[in-house]
């Protein structure tokens, strides 16, 4: 008795592979075989042998088929909503403004301090199955809104929680220099950080930190990152949104994984995370939502060969968003990225960022069998009818993703 599953009927079967270029392979009129969870092979329809060579069969309709989005730098468990904030963004204060005032990021921390670990888990594990539902198969999830030793460690718990109960891709990521807690001295708060960095090394993946004017230096991210470089962390680190600090060449040079923002990222930033092979994260849906005008250096990154990735920084106060189809559509549109860059940005480069490639995100052979079903048989309908929910069916595993029926998530 064989448990191989058969989607046949593939109108398009788009593969995500960095060595071709743009990073995408187009197949038509296919089927997929998957075997364990994982994808065994592609065979032309032709090919396919009768129906009791396979546990099931599953018709596909000659809808097109995609690898799942990875979704590699959120900001998804947290307590309370920030839109009165966003109010007052759109009658003229700024962010930073708003952050200098003892709000922005400081109202959540107060929130998600506050919430219980029960409260946080149920909250983020809505946020996650709508991501799903929206194409989205491997996450990226940091802490950052305790700034404190209990709180973060609360956070964590929850993601590793959540990491179980999903049973998808969950990187975990310290953030606590996501900011200076309020009232407190930031180089002591940062020694603290990196005196307790031993206490994470079972609750997160890797660690990261908010290199920005007024809120932590190049020599902070120095000191934090050797640091957790001797512990083993990976390292990711939120560089050049507002301005340019030169901690994008500093984590590139300290073996960063991921450099993310970079709206004011240079050459000389561009060539360091070449030189380090350091994955550049895109994150459109901010620019979009704080009303920015400043995008990346995209195209230099793409001609030196610097790999891109796309998330949606989801988070309460500058991306409430879940969805990856609208990050890819907006990094289309306002990066000149084709549709396969795009696709290639939020699949293959997103699960390099967390090192998962070999893993996942390609839909490649022995790779997890995370993919989407779309509602067309062209995947760049996505990119022109935008504003519309295209995923069909979300897989993970090989398995079928029930989507929730709760509309108030
Ligand atoms: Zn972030």
């Amino acid at each position: 008795m064989t448990d191989t599953l058969c989607f046949r009927n593939i109108g398009q079967l788009v593969q995500a592979d960095a060595s071709t270029q743009p990073g995408i392979r187009l197949r038509k009129h296919c089927a997929l075989l998957v075997e364990d969870g994982r994808v065994h092979k592609i065979l032309k329809e032709s090919e396919i042998k009768s129906s009791k060579s396979y546990a099931r069969v599953i018709d596909c309709q000659g809808q097109a088929v995609v690898p799942g989005f990875v979704d590699c730098h959120t900001h998804l468990i947290y307590a309370g909503e920030r839109k009165d904030e966003m109010v007052d963004r759109m009658r003229g204060v700024t962010y930073m403004e708003i952050l200098d005032n003892g709000g922005g990021i400081l109202n959540t921390v107060k929130a998600t301090s506050r919430a219980t670990e029960k409260d946080l888990f149920d909250a983020a594990r809505k946020r996650m199955k709508r991501m799903m539902a929206l194409g989205t198969t491997a996450f990226e999830i940091k802490s950052g809104y305790g700034l404190n030793l209990k709180s973060e460690m609360k956070m964590l718990t929850v993601g590793k929680k959540l990491r179980t109960s999903l049973k998808v891709p969950v990187t975990l990521t310290y953030l606590g220099a996501h900011t200076v807690p309020a009232g407190e001295n930031r180089e002591e708060y940062l020694e603290e950080i990196i005196e307790n960095l031993p206490r994470f090394r079972d609750l997160a993946d890797g660690v990261d930190i908010f290199c920005e004017k007024d809120v932590f230096t190049v020599a902070d991210l120095r000191r934090l990152f050797l640091q957790a470089k001797l512990l083993g962390f990976d390292l990711r680190a939120h560089v050049e949104e507002f301005s340019h600090q030169g901690g994008c060449a500093e984590a590139a040079k300290l073996g960063a994984l991921s450099c993310d923002h970079l709206e004011h990222a240079t050459p000389v930033d561009i060539h360091a995370m070449r030189k380090a092979n350091t994955t550049a994260v895109l994150m459109p849906g901010v620019t979009l939502f704080l009303g920015g005008e400043k995008h990346p250096l995209v195209h230099s990154m793409l001609d030196a060969g610097v790999t891109l990735a796309l998330a949606t920084d989801c988070n309460p106060g500058s991306s409430p968003t879940y969805n990856m189809q609208t990050v890819l559509t907006l990094a289309a549109s306002m990066y000149r990225l084709t549709p396969e860059q795009a696709l290639a940005a939020g699949t293959y480069g997103a699960a390099k960022a967390l090192g998962g490639e070999k893993d996942y995100g390609g839909l490649l052979p022995r790779q997890r069998a995370d993919f989407l079903i779309l509602k067309t048989n062209d995947y760049r309908d996505m990119f022109y009818y935008f504003g519309e929910n295209f995923v069909d069916a979300t897989y993970t595993a090989g398995k079928k993703f029930k989507a929730p029926k709760d509309p108030a998530l």
